[in-house]
């Protein structure tokens, strides 16, 4: 593929920006003009609970762990607004894209992003201190308005979660698509290669699939060990399914 070389990175822009406006000013921030990067993906996401969990699969059983699922779902900045509960997710594109945006982003505590490098954009969040029922501080969320990638493989997984290959105009992928031969539907927590009743279908023969998630989905169906789990695959082929809200 001629984009061999080329660096993607994920960007998300979380529920607290969304709700103080400040999606133009990111874009802004992000712009080719500002980094020398360009758009290579984006689209508006209900985020699944499915799909949190395993963006933020490493934070997993940490304090913070439930509250951070929160946020990225949008229930803590919109509850009862399901209609609001979303983020921007966008692929960015060129040079060094990882570094850059993180650069761009500043240091993930948005206190710890006003004292090293006020003006970044994470100086603009906020840390907002967790309580349990006694009232102790026991954690504190993050929202420091968008998620960056922090390393190249990271960036492969987390786009390849986000986004399908059809997402992706053909000329700027930089992750190899393959077309599935056979169906695959997902019922249950557990996968199948033929239709029952209440099966969601995750790819019809000919459809395109990031060609790591086949591979994986072939080995899961033989039994035997797979790079990732069935619900890695499942969250992002859902993603934006009615009935895969929460
Ligand atoms: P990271 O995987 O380091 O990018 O962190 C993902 C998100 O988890 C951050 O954007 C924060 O919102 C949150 N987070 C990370 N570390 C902590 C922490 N020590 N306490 C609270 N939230 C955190």
């Amino acid at each position: 593929m001629s984009n061999k070389g080329v660096d993607q990175t994920l960007v998300l822009i979380k529920p607290d920006a969304l709700k103080n406006s400040l999606t133009g000013y990111l874009l802004s921030q992000f712009s080719e003009f500002h980094t020398g990067l360009r758009f290579a993906g984006t689209k508006v996401v209900h985020v699944s609970r499915m799909l949190a969990e395993e963006h933020y699969t490493e934070h997993r059983g940490k304090t913070f762990y439930p509250a951070l699922i929160e946020y990225i779902m949008g229930l803590a900045h919109f509850p009862g607004e399901p209609h609001r509960q979303r983020v921007i997710a966008i692929v960015y594109q060129g040079p060094d894209a990882v570094e850059k945006v993180r650069e761009t982003s500043g240091p993930t505590n948005p206190h710890v992003a006003r004292e090293k490098k006020p003006g970044c954009i994470r100086s603009l969040g906020t840390v907002v201190p967790l309580t349990n029922e006694e009232g102790e501080v026991i954690g504190q969320r993050m929202d420091n308005l968008i998620h960056a990638s922090a390393t190249p493989q990271e960036a492969e997984r987390e786009i390849k979660l986000w986004f399908k290959p059809n997402d992706i105009p053909p000329c700027l992928r930089i992750y190899a698509p393959q077309q599935s031969q056979e169906p695959f539907y997902y019922n249950n927590g557990g996968l199948s290669t033929t239709y029952e009743p209440g099966s969601t279908c995750l790819f019809a023969p000919g459809d395109t699939a990031w060609e790591s998630d086949l591979h994986a989905l072939h080995l899961i169906q033989l039994g035997l060990p797979a790079p990732c789990t069935l619900q890695t695959v499942v969250a992002k082929y859902l993603v934006n399914e009615a009935g895969e809200g929460s």
